[in-house]
């Protein structure tokens, strides 16, 4: 299916992709890491038994920002670090992988602010891609003027979630990309 869907809203014409760089990127990052580090001795359970839920946004470093090392935290990365596109991916953290707490995070000049839902999807189809699976999808987008009050729902999206632990501890926070600070909302 995904196949046969017209290639227009790529503006790229180069022939080079990111892919041809990896090896030689990862060779530096095994050498800076060394073999001291055996990341499957930590197991699969995150150590701090928490699931951090934030934007695919490429300037965020998930990690940093809340100062977290390899082994400690699951990351949970989506367009607008939304809730509800992190159930499936939630419910093994917490059943399988032992973690209990929730932080989702929502961030300032997010790229979910410059679109409706109205007009990205009257885009999509005069592009030519396929009205009923364009109208099927919900891309969720979000305001500036109310980031605080999209994190609430997010949290109060699953505090009411049937499949996530009712005892779970789940906060939200609001990461300023002006200067990296995380704000707690609720
Ligand atoms: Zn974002």
């Amino acid at each position: 299916m995904s196949s046969m869907l017209p290639n227009v809203l790529s503006s790229s014409t180069s022939n080079t992709s990111v892919a041809d760089e990896l090896s030689s990127s990862n060779e530096t990052y095994v050498t800076k890491r060394g073999a001291k580090l055996n990341l499957e001795s930590i197991g699969p359970k995150p150590t701090k038994k928490v699931a951090l839920i934030c934007c695919m946004d490429a300037r965020i470093d998930a990690f940093s920002a809340f100062g977290f090392k390899e082994g400690e935290s699951h990351v949970i990365r989506n367009g607008g670090g939304r809730a509800s596109d992190s159930i499936r991916s939630l419910v093994i953290s917490q059943q399988q992988l032992g973690t209990d707490e929730i932080i989702i995070m929502h961030h300032t000049d997010c790229g979910f602010f410059t679109f409706t839902e109205d007009k990205f999807r009257q885009t999509l189809k005069s592009n030519g891609y396929p009205g009923p699976d364009v109208d099927l999808m919900s891309f969720m987008p979000m305001s500036a003027d109310d980031i605080d009050e999209s994190v609430k729902e997010d949290v109060e999206y699953l505090k009411n979630h049937a499949l996530i632990k009712k005892d779970s501890k789940i906060s939200g926070w609001v990461n300023d990309l002006k200067d990296g600070s995380v704000r707690r909302v609720v």
